[in-house]
């Protein structure tokens, strides 16, 4: 494998190799981008089918994380580690707390949180070797689960999405079927039920709509429904890779904005595919930024209500999205990129200029490094 030639690929600052054979950790650390503030990303633990599959894993993910943090105006770069093995047999407390000291290792340059594979509980075992974690649990001091945040960015993202489409942003009466109906949704749909939308909901797990239907008012279609529905607004929550070859075909809303990572199967094939059909495409890592946001948030002592009030940003975010999509007549996945990458390099490079020497908080030796 040419792992600097696939290492330049995604132009990554640092990639770290984990391995202790006590614990039997291995474990990637990806660092793509520190421009902007230390790295911050979650920790994926997965069987991988071979450790190139995990490194690119981590590469991947880890930029995407750069340019989420970097268009939601945080001060953070993109980082990601990935933990080699199978989650359901593999977890315990010596192998998250091995993979703590690793990151305690990195000084602050990578944060961590949980992601696919990892709980709350795995972090707090991390938590006891570094305190370069997030996501821990609100009763030690942490930020507890993000999905409030997340389903209201969503909600106020979806918003931006109808002022675009229809110069209004209410969403009162608007038909919006909504994938999926887990932790992020059902916050979404208690917004939007609070502001009379028409919500027509499904999941593969039908007690999650019953309970849900419980809480807010709601039509319960099943899953393969889900592009019958002549909808204003399509909202996927569920899963990744729902906008493909086969669905935009099917896909009757002129707004896609829903909180699911990695929508688009193909992100340039797609995302122009919608384009052609007119179809207005909230990229995902835009709205969804509501749960960075949060556990952003826990860096600096968490207040769910701050939280919250930062994630209404995603409305004027998405706004300039689609004034750059329009400007430059690219999708606006396109343009997302190009103002998270405009902004880590412009504001990334604000180190530019000395503005005293209590930046360096009497480190003699940065005098020299500059
Ligand atoms: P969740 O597991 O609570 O909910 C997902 C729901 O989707 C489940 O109830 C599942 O049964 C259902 N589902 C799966 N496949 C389906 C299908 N084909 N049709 C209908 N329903 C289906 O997860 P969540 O935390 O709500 O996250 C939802 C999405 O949002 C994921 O893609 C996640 O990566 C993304 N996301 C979540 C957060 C967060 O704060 N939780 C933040 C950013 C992004």
């Amino acid at each position: 494998m040419a792992i600097f030639e696939i290492f330049s690929d995604y132009n990554h600052e640092q990639v770290v190799f984990c391995q202790d054979k006590v614990s039997g950790l291995k474990a990637i650390i990806a660092i793509h981008s520190t421009a902007l503030g230390p790295s911050l990303g979650g920790t994926r633990m997965w069987q991988y089918a071979n450790d190139e599959d995990a490194l690119i894993d981590a590469l991947r993910l880890s930029k995407g994380m750069s340019y989420k943090a970097a268009v939601a105006g945080l001060n953070l770069g993109g980082g990601k580690a990935v933990i080699i093995g199978d989650a359901s047999k593999q977890k315990n407390e010596l192998l998250f707390r091995t993979f703590g000291k690793f990151v305690e290792g990195l000084a602050g340059r990578y944060i961590t949180a949980e992601d696919v594979g990892t709980s709350v509980k795995d972090m707090e075992y991390v938590r006891m070797e570094t305190t370069y974690v997030t996501g821990i649990s609100q009763a030690i001091g942490g930020s507890g689960d993000p999905s409030p945040v997340t389903g209201y960015g969503v909600y106020v993202g979806m918003k931006a999405c109808a002022s675009e489409m229809w110069g209004s942003d209410s969403l009162k009466n608007k038909k919006i079927v909504v994938q999926g109906a887990g932790k992020v949704a059902s916050y979404l749909c208690e917004h939007l039920d609070s502001e009379s939308a028409e919500l027509y909901v499904c999941d593969i797990n039908e007690d999650k709509v019953k309970e849900l239907s419980s809480k807010v008012k709601l039509t319960v279609i099943k899953p393969e429904e889900v592009f019958n529905i002549d909808a204003d607004i399509f909202s996927p929550n569920a899963l990744g890779a729902i906008i493909n070859d086969d669905s935009i075909d099917k896909i009757k809303a002129p707004i896609i904005a829903g909180g699911a990572n990695n929508q688009l199967k193909d992100e340039k094939k797609h995302g122009k595919m919608l384009v052609d059909k007119g179809i207005l495409y909230a990229p995902d890592y835009v709205i969804n930024a509501g749960g960075l946001i949060n556990v952003a948030n826990e860096l600096e002592g968490y207040i769910r209500d701050r939280a919250l009030a930062q994630a209404e940003s995603i409305y004027t975010v998405l706004k300039s999205v689609f004034a750059t999509s329009k400007k430059e007549n690219i999708p606006t996945y396109e343009a997302s990129n190009k103002l998270a990458e405009q902004r880590i390099e412009q504001v990334g490079g604000i180190n530019r200029i000395y503005s005293g020497r209590s930046e360096f908080s009497g480190k003699f030796n940065h005098f020299f490094r500059r």
